[in-house]
């Protein structure tokens, strides 16, 4: 042995992130957000949703308990998830543990004691328990002792009542600053919006803290939004077509059709399972438990679903449904695809979603009129995303302040859309509003309307003498899909309302006026068309599937079946997801490597050294049995 042996060398981050976890790189600013915390500084990281936030405050409080600061706090607000946070850091051979309501005196009091004797380097623990005399008690003891070395405040947007998740019991972390000032502090989230921002500094007092600030770019998710033909349907093709068997979450917008949509996933074979708020908090639980544990699960889900799950293989988020705004949209569609592996945001909207959310609006009593000019701002985003003929992302980034350049990697980039001008049709839509208003004196909707510019004679057209007005079939060139684009862009833009109150008829706003004088025109995109076009070219086209599959041959692909085999064995041994034990693309890896040595393992994204140890073997073997 060389002389190196006899010196105990304190492993950098560099170290720890390879031998504990097994990658060789840090991404984006990890690097520059564990220095700081290593270091003893507070910090503020805003990441987006699969970014790597666990890392940068894991890596600290690696070592800063090598360095005798001892244990690291994580508040967390979800402890249907601690077990599996604190499985995976066991299974990466870091000390780490929770505590929680559902322990007993004395499994709390053996945890409590290992923790003063500095045993542990993780501890995670839901607000509320932090604010209990018993933990404030352990605190100050571990404080006394020189042991407490860190607290890292995850899903930190939940103390802002301006974030989506506000969770009152957030607001006692201010005692964390109050009683343990040279304590450091660093904050997590992945909600970047500005008035957030502001309320998380000022509610846990980081005005001193490094910011750090990400790009919220997710270039492995392939953005796709679609006009809503017949919403179930378009949904069964996209799942069947590009991603069966996997793991994906839907999100509706009510309870009622949560349920029916996973019954009809079911029924075409689809293994689906629906999650909301109206279900006993122990079948949620159970059913979260399934889509973390069990491959190719689909969750049907409205928006209760889905924080914190940091499942890595999502592999598309679709909505049925339109969220109600891109921040929403964008925190949902971010869980897919935390590996790095090719995965799909798909929506479809129509007509209907944005007259169901300007009525949700509207009509919320609850809100300040205030509030709800915000929301209808924010809608109003959303609808131009939807509309939107240039690229998706930078769309989408340019929203979250960002600059960025055609990406090459959504429906737009990839098929880019036709646009064609609706300005005519638009002012023979508003004055037909118009004239039948004058005329009845009363509104109409939607449908009638469409009747009446397409010329069809039907039994309420005739009886209310509309088949008269100068506007009767002035609009028979243009087929009702493409008059409800019309509509939608004119409710979008605030020319017309939809009057919630008078059997959804149709208003006519003062901004009509813009169109009506030819002041403005209206560009629409030619949605029917562009998915025809879309379809016909399908044999070109490659499906994000098709992309992560393409590069493993034959002999790989089988080799992968049988290491998701015994993954999915080795998880249930130990009650944990798959993921936790390797990600899916270690296992890629390891299929299209084919290691026949302990040495060839080695550098294997994900096979830490504890892994290495704990399963290379068995892995080997797996990997040469034919
Ligand atoms: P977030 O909490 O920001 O949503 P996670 O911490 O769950 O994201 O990380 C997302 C995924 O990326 C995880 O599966 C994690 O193992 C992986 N990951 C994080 N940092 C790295 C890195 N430096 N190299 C490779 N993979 C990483
Ligand atoms: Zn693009």
């Amino acid at each position: 042995m060389s002389d190196q042996s006899a010196i105990t060398l304190i492993p950098t981050p560099l170290d720890i992130l390879g031998e504990v976890f097994g990658y060789s790189e840090f991404r984006g600013p990890q690097r520059a957000i564990v220095d700081h915390v290593i270091a003893g500084g507070d910090a503020l990281v805003l990441m987006p949703t699969g970014g790597g936030k666990s890392l940068c405050y894991q890596i600290p409080a690696i070592a800063r308990q090598n360095a005798g600061h001892g244990v690291t706090i994580v508040i967390s607000p979800l402890i249907a998830l601690m077990h599996d946070q604190v499985g995976a850091l066991h299974e990466a051979g870091v000390s780490a543990a929770f505590l929680n309501s559902t322990q007993g005196f004395e499994e709390s009091s053996a945890l409590e004691k290992q923790m003063l004797r500095g045993e542990l380097t993780l501890v995670y623990a839901a607000p509320e328990r932090l604010n209990t005399p018993r933990m404030k008690d352990l605190l100050r003891s571990l404080h006394e002792r020189g042991k407490l070395s860190l607290f890292a405040i995850d899903e930190a947007h939940c103390v802002s009542q301006w974030g989506h998740d506000f969770r009152p019991e957030y607001r006692s972390l201010s005692l964390l600053h109050e009683i343990f000032p040279d304590v450091p502090r660093m904050a997590l989230t992945a909600t970047a919006d500005a008035l957030t921002r502001q309320d998380m500094v000022e509610r846990l007092k980081l005005e001193d803290a490094r910011h750090f600030v990400s790009s919220f770019d997710r270039p492995n998710i392939r953005y796709t939004i679609v006009e809503k033909t017949d919403g179930t349907r378009q949904l069964l093709r996209f799942i069947e077509s590009e991603h069966a068997g996997e793991a994906g979450i839907v999100y509706c917008q009510s309870r009622k059709r949560v349920e029916e949509i996973a019954d009809t996933l079911q029924d075409a074979g689809i293994k689906a399972m629906a999650y909301h708020a109206g279900l006993d908090s122990a079948l949620r639980q159970q059913r979260q438990d399934r889509f973390l544990r069990e491959d190719g699960m689909v969750m049907v889900a409205t928006i209760a679903f889905g924080m914190g799950i940091d499942k890595p293989d999502v592999r598309f988020v679709a909505h049925l449904d339109m969220p109600k705004n891109i921040e929403g949209y964008y925190q949902e569609t971010g869980r897919a695809g935390r590996d790095g592996l090719p995965s799909d945001a798909w929506m479809t909207y129509g007509l209907q979603d944005v007259v169901n959310q300007r009525r949700m609006i509207d009509t919320s009593e609850a809100a300040s009129e205030e509030f709800k000019v915000v929301m209808r701002g924010k809608l109003d985003a959303l609808l131009s995303l939807a509309e939107d003929t240039r690229c998706r992302r930078v769309s989408l980034l340019h929203y979250f302040g960002e600059d960025s350049q055609p990406c090459g990697n959504c429906d737009n980039c990839l098929n880019p859309p036709a646009v064609w001008d609706a300005t005519e049709p638009a002012r023979k839509m508003l004055s037909c509003i118009y004239r039948v208003q004058q005329a009845s004196g009363i509104n109409f909707g939607a449908g009638h309307l469409m009747d009446i510019l397409r010329g069809k004679p039907t039994e309420k057209v005739v009886q209310y003498q509309h088949d008269k007005l100068s506007t009767f079939g002035i609009g028979a060139d243009l087929g009702e899909a493409q008059w409800r684009a019309v509509l939608r862009q004119l409710i979008a833009k605030n020319m017309v309302r939809v009057d919630v109150d008078a059997f959804n008829t149709l208003q006519l706003m003062p901004d009509a006026r813009q169109v009506l004088k030819g002041e403005t025109a209206v560009m629409l995109r030619e949605q029917l068309a562009a998915e025809k076009t879309s379809r016909g070219k399908k044999a070109t086209k490659t499906s994000v599937k098709g992309m992560a599959e393409a590069a493993l041959n034959a002999g790989a692909l089988e080799r992968l079946g049988r290491l998701k085999a015994w993954r999915a064995e080795v998880a249930r041994e130990h009650n944990l997801p798959a993921f936790v034990i390797f990600h899916d693309s270690t296992l890629r890896a390891l299929a299209e490597r084919a290691p026949t040595s302990m040495d060839e393992l080695e550098g294997i994204a994900g096979m830490g050294v504890k892994k290495l140890e704990a399963y290379g073997a068995e892995v080997l073997r797996v990997c040469a049995a034919a």
